[in-house]
């Protein structure tokens, strides 16, 4: 039988016998995490937490719901697994492909589904390449996709991910990937070092894409792979016309869109799916996290139909997971959207999202490491800078400052690149993002 080990003895068994990816940044032990409810955690030691992450960027519904744990309960009585997805299916797959065709945009009436974010890069990368090849297309082997990007851990979304730090010591990575500049305007000198519009911006980029895709030609790329707001690479919103220029250019060439909206899906930017925000069909929608909130490992690829039509000819698509369309998963799925709809939580992601960027702007707006302040929804940045002037990146600092934050404070924040990011649970209250910018300010005010 297993004995739960006291509070003193998890960090160091931990330590003992688990590889993590990353070590802690600091020297103190692991915060050993046993406890949720709401946007609150709690560790082995009885400590409260505000989590202002959501996990890592997926507790749209917030931790705890017991409503959630009956519907796992239920399934798993049920069925809890069946005989695979090759000759078989189950009624709970069935139920929410249904539904997110529903909710996706016309015409990606189909669903390819994965267990997280990693495998769903994978899959839609390989669905590109497959699916031009199975209409002769054979030449289309190459993927754009852009610096700063993250798409999770394969070889495939690996090596589209644009940061050399998780290519180190993993090479040869993906030959036949093209890395473009991101949609990041406040980082001028991306852009010849000038201030610029929107327009400006985009006009650059899109000049970008085309002399790539001439260099490359268009007739040897599959698809364009690109997170709507880019997540790890510092919640990086593009200009409007950003992407649905970059439709139109990849249109024009027969290439791919794969939107990965592994974070951004779900409600996180006040829509189902970022591409309604911006007003765009991709030919692929790939998504995890928010699908479930977390509550068990869950990915679905909403496919176009025309995507779907050629896979589905002759002996159909090539490529299943043993966990591909699993039942407690998609049951849980359908709870979580269920409770996403029923609370309303798209259109508070966009009124809480605005008020929590308010009291960032109010409460760190005045400080000088605080360079911009971006967010769409409950995706929110704030990017630090060692100069407001110059735009000098804030060099990293240690102890990090999100260790400092959640040790003074309690109040779990992340940072990617040079920006401290937000993504709490849809469900914060207004005191909860009064506290979460009070902590950070309380920190911020005493760094440089
Ligand atoms: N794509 C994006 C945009 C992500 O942010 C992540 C993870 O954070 C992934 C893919 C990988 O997803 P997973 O960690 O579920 O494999």
């Amino acid at each position: 039988m297993n004995t739960p080990l006291a509070p003193a003895q998890l960090a160091a068994t931990d330590r003992a016998h688990i590889i993590h990816p990353y070590l802690p940044g600091t020297a103190e032990e692991r915060v050993i995490m046993t406890g949720g409810s709401g946007c609150r955690l709690t560790d082995a030691e009885g400590r409260s937490y505000l989590d202002a992450t959501g996990g890592l960027w997926l507790a749209q519904i917030g931790h705890g719901r017991e409503e959630i744990a009956r519907v796992a309960y239920d399934q798993m009585k049920q069925l809890e697994y069946f005989t695979s997805f090759w000759e078989f299916s189950n009624d709970r797959a069935v139920e929410l492909a249904a539904r997110l065709a529903s909710l996706a945009p016309e015409g990606l009436g189909h669903v390819y589904f994965t267990s997280g974010g990693s495998e769903g890069n994978e899959a839609a990368i390989k669905m590109a390449r497959y699916y031009h090849h199975r209409r002769g297309d054979t030449g289309r082997t190459w993927i754009l996709a852009r610096h700063k990007a993250y798409h999770g851990i394969g070889y495939g979304g690996g090596s589209a991910t644009g940061f050399p730090v998780y290519h180190e010591g993993f090479a040869p990575m993906m030959p036949h990937v093209s890395h473009l500049t991101p949609p990041w305007p406040y980082r001028k000198e991306l852009f010849g070092g000038q201030e610029r519009t929107p327009e400006q911006v985009t006009n650059f980029l899109i000049q970008e894409l085309e002399e790539r895709i001439a260099e490359i030609g268009g007739e040897n790329i599959a698809a364009m792979i690109g997170e709507p707001i880019m997540g790890v690479g510092g919640m990086l919103v593009p200009p409007p016309d950003y992407w649905p220029r970059v439709r139109e250019v990849l249109d024009r060439h027969g290439i791919l869109l794969i939107l990965d909206e592994v974070v951004t899906a779900y409600g996180r930017v006040g829509q189902w799916f970022a591409a309604q925000y911006f007003g765009i069909t991709p030919d692929i929608i790939v998504t995890a996290k928010g699908i479930t909130s977390g509550y068990i490992p869950l990915g679905a690829l909403l496919v176009g139909d025309h995507v779907a039509e050629v896979l589905l000819r002759d002996h159909g698509f090539p490529m299943g997971y043993t966990y591909n369309g699993h039942p407690v998963a998609a049951a849980v799925a359908l709870a979580n959207l269920d409770i996403i709809e029923r609370e309303g939580l798209l259109a508070r992601a966009t009124a809480i999202g605005g008020h929590l960027h308010r009291e960032l702007e109010s409460q760190l707006g005045d400080l000088p490491i605080v360079g911009e302040i971006r967010s769409v929804g409950m995706m929110l940045a704030v990017e630090l800078v060692a100069d407001r002037k110059t735009r000098e990146p804030l060099p990293m600092l240690q102890p990090l400052l999100p260790d400092v934050i959640r040790r003074e404070s309690g109040v779990i924040v992340r940072d990617c690149a040079h920006s401290l990011v937000l993504s709490p649970p849809l469900i914060m209250t207004e005191t909860e993002a009064k506290e979460t910018v009070t902590a950070m300010r309380s920190v911020l005010e005493r760094t440089l």
